[in-house]
C-alpha cells in the first residue's frame, strides 16, 4: 500500500517476523497509522546526538533517551532513526528475531558505531556476527560528501582507514567521503559475511525523492526509517 513510500531490502523482506523500511520524504510520522495492522506498534527514537551510544529496549522507556543506536527482540515496537544525509543501518538476527538500528554520519563512523553496534548485539543478546544480515539505506554518496581537512584528521586520530577520503580532485584540503565503505568496512571487521551486507546504492543528495540536509532548505525535516517485530501469532 506504502510501498513507493518507503524502500525495502528484498532479503529482509523475506523475514515473516520483520518489518522494516527507509523513509521518502513522502513517508511522514502520521503514515506509521495508515495501515491498521500496524496501529499497535509503539514508535521509539532517540535525541540523536552523533555518539557511539546503543540502547536496549527491554521494556518500553517513560523517556526519550540521548544515542544513535537502538536494538530490540520485543515485538510491536518500531524502532525510528532519523536522517538526512546520514547512513542508517539495520541490523537483524534472524534465529534470534533481534533488530537494531544505527545512525550513522561522519562523527558516529569516526566513533565506530557500527562495530560497537555489532559487539553490543553479541554481548546483549548473543548474537553471532557471522549470521547477522545488514542494510544499509540511503545517504549522501562518495560523489557528493564533501568534507575538510578536519575530517581527515579526526578518522587518522581514531586509527580508521583513510582511502574512504578522496581527495577532492580540484580543491585542496577538501575529500569525497564513503560512509557506506567505511561503515561496510566496520562490519566485516566485525565478523559480519560480505553476502550479508546489502546497500541501497542510493543517494540521498542526489535523488529527489529523499531529503538531503546539504540540499534541502529545510534543515530539519528529517527521513524516518524504521524496523521491528510483528507480534507473535500475527497474520500482518
Ligand atoms: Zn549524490
Amino acid at each position: 500500500m506504502n510501498a513507493e513510500k518507503y524502500l525495502t531490502v528484498p532479503r529482509l523482506a523475506r523475514i515473516p517476523w520483520l518489518i522494516h523500511g527507509f523513509g521518502t520524504k513522502d513517508w511522514r510520522l502520521r503514515d506509521f497509522r495508515s495501515r491498521p495492522e500496524w496501529r499497535k506498534f509503539k514508535m521509539f527514537w532517540l535525541d540523536q546526538v552523533h555518539s557511539h551510544e546503543m540502547h536496549f529496549i527491554d521494556a518500553l522507556p517513560d523517556r526519550r533517551r540521548k544515542g544513535d543506536a537502538l536494538a530490540t527482540r520485543l515485538p510491536g515496537i518500531f524502532l525510528i532513526i532519523k536522517t538526512a544525509d546520514c547512513l542508517p543501518l539495520f541490523l537483524v538476527d534472524e534465529s534470534r528475531r533481534v533488530v537494531a538500528a544505527v545512525h550513522s554520519g561522519w562523527r558516529g563512523t569516526q566513533k565506530r558505531i557500527a562495530e560497537h553496534a555489532v559487539r553490543e548485539l553479541q554481548a546483549h543478546y548473543g548474537c553471532q556476527p557471522s549470521s547477522l544480515l545488514a542494510a544499509l539505506g540511503p545517504c549522501i554518496g562518495p560523489e557528493c560528501y564533501e568534507v575538510g581537512e578536519d575530517v581527515r584528521r579526526e578518522f587518522g586520530a581514531a586509527g580508521l582507514p583513510l582511502d574512504m577520503l578522496r581527495p577532492h580532485p580540484e580543491l585542496r584540503e577538501k575529500y569525497f567521503l564513503d560512509l557506506v565503505s567505511a561503515n561496510r568496512r566496520q562490519l566485516e571487521s566485525q565478523g559480519l559475511k560480505e553476502k550479508n551486507i546489502f546497500t541501497a546504492e542510493i543517494c540521498t543528495h542526489c535523488d529527489s525523492r529523499l531529503l538531503s540536509y546539504r540540499r534541502d532548505p529545510n534543515k530539519t525535516a528529517r527521513l524516518f526509517n524504521f524496523i521491528g517485530v510483528k507480534p507473535q501469532h500475527s497474520t500482518l
